[in-house]
């Protein structure tokens, strides 16, 4: 498949798409777009967007395309060997998920807008964009320079395009440090003054090399952290196989300020729990998700692990690598003790089911006391079993040797793919391993039971000198114990 993206009328806000598809030998072809895009697992109706949609054969004569489902075309070949497939799609919302176009800026998460033929997921596929002189791509590898303004870039196959968030624009500002072999680029889009870069080149650095430290390799040769500093008070990002897009506001802000502003800990927050996932989930994966089903839900009951446990890790990383201290740490931990504990202590739902759920209302409110998060309560859990595996191993082991395995088993892999999925059972199975005990009543209180974790995080905590109590009010608030 053959992508072209650009824009006709970019204050229109709408962006188009050409897409070729050659060498076809039947008589029916399936077009699909994505229904739901990897690292958000809800539905997402993308088709809505789009507003005009016509195919093609090689000698530009139209061809009969309808619509089998809300995000799927039957197309009638009559003997084409090619068919061409141009469309538009309106992008007006900006988020870290989103696609974005006006006069001034490209912004594409590829999954929202590129259809794929069914039977064609798996082969390599190409894009071709246009840039002006003063612009620059951000995000893509090995752009290759045609004719004028034309750059092409070529993906192993679908999944890798739709994993490949770029911003093309005349506002970026770039830098990058290497860990090893590994460039990792940064890239700011918005208002942010250029002599910020070198104090967060230094910060990320450090927990970058924190990170590969667990896993003991990096899995990708490049990787972009892309960041969209809004105007407006904003918090979202993104992981993917080899970048992450991230949007971050108000722009206010001094990067500078000492202590941090508001907007550096979110950023290094949001940062640090981005790449971790670029182990955790987006190359070790559940079982389930292996290889994503863009056409519909795709179920699974382990987004603690995926979700929870990127989230202890996020702020865990910062604190080992002294980019945050104690206070700044402890000040990462109540907030998220107090999402879980003030909110969602009494839920109905247990994280197993939650998991399963987020295709149902993850990520909206819950109706009162039904569900929890997999990413707060999912954090509460991880923490609860490293502070288990730590008190078993006289600390000699903790939830980094269970990371560290479910890497060697079920992530790691030659190519870049993931091999094999994990199950919930190979999860439990590597924590007991670690554990050399049987951990069935984690299991059973921490992710199937719906009891409140307060008094055993509490117990555990004061392993490190902490504690959790509630104020008259009730709300939870974190001490540090004398
Ligand atoms: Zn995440």
């Amino acid at each position: 498949m053959k992508y072209k993206i650009y824009s006709k009328n970019k204050a229109s806000h709408f962006i188009n798409i050409e897409c070729s598809i050659e060498n076809i030998c039947s008589q029916e072809v399936e077009l699909q777009l994505p229904a739901w895009r990897p690292g958000r697992y809800e539905l997402q109706n993308f088709a809505k967007n789009i507003q005009k949609f016509e195919v093609f054969n090689e000698n530009n004569q139209k061809l009969k395309a309808s619509k089998i489902t809300k995000d799927r075309w039957k197309v009638q070949t009559n003997g084409a060997t090619c068919v061409v497939v141009k469309y538009n799609y309106f992008a007006n919302i900006i988020n870290a998920g989103s696609s974005f176009v006006d006069e001034n800026i490209l912004y594409v998460n590829p999954v929202n807008l590129c259809i794929y033929a069914e039977g064609y997921i798996n082969e390599p596929c190409t894009l071709e964009l246009y840039k002006a002189d003063n612009q620059e791509i951000a995000g893509l590898n090995d752009q290759q320079k045609l004719d004028n303004d034309k750059v092409s870039i070529s993906f192993n196959d679908f999944y890798h395009l739709a994993d490949s968030p770029f911003i093309v624009s005349s506002n970026l500002k770039h830098d990058f440090y290497e860990v090893g072999k590994v460039q990792f680029n940064i890239w700011f889009e918005g208002n942010l003054s250029r002599e910020n870069l070198h104090q967060i080149k230094i910060d990320f650095k450090k927990f970058t090399e924190e990170q590969i430290k667990l896993f003991g390799e990096f899995p990708e040769k490049t990787y972009h952290f892309i960041t969209w500093i809004l105007p407006i008070p904003y918090y979202h990002g993104v992981e993917h196989r080899s970048s992450t897009m991230q949007v971050l506001g108000p722009d206010n802000q001094d990067f500078d300020d000492s202590p941090p502003a508001d907007i550096y800990i979110d950023l290094l927050g949001l940062a640090s729990h981005e790449l971790f996932h670029a182990w955790n989930i987006c190359k070790l994966r559940p079982v389930e998700l292996l290889p994503y089903d863009y056409t519909k839900e795709n179920y699974f009951s382990t987004c603690f692990v995926a979700e929870g446990v990127t989230t202890y890790y996020g702020d865990l990383m910062l604190y080992r690598s002294e980019i945050f201290d104690k206070n700044q740490y402890y000040k990462e931990l109540e907030a998220y003790y107090k999402r879980h504990f003030d909110h969602a202590d009494s839920a109905s739902q247990s994280l197993f089911e939650s998991s399963w759920d987020l295709w149902l209302d993850g990520y909206t409110q819950s109706i009162p006391d039904r569900k929890v998060s997999v990413y707060h309560k999912g954090a509460v859990a991880a923490q609860i079993l490293d502070l288990h595996l730590q008190r078993v191993s006289e600390k000699n082991r903790s939830i980094d040797n269970v990371m560290a395995l479910m890497w060697q088993r079920f992530g790691k892999s030659e190519n870049g793919t993931p091999l094999k999925g994990y199950t919930l059972q190979d999860y439990k199975d590597i924590c007991e391993e670690v554990a050399e005990e049987s951990l069935d009543w984690y299991f059973e209180k921490c992710i199937f039971g719906t009891e409140s974790l307060f008094d055993l995080l509490n117990n555990y905590l004061q392993d490190i000198n902490l504690q959790i109590v509630r104020n008259e009010e009730g709300l939870v608030k974190l001490e540090i114990l004398s």
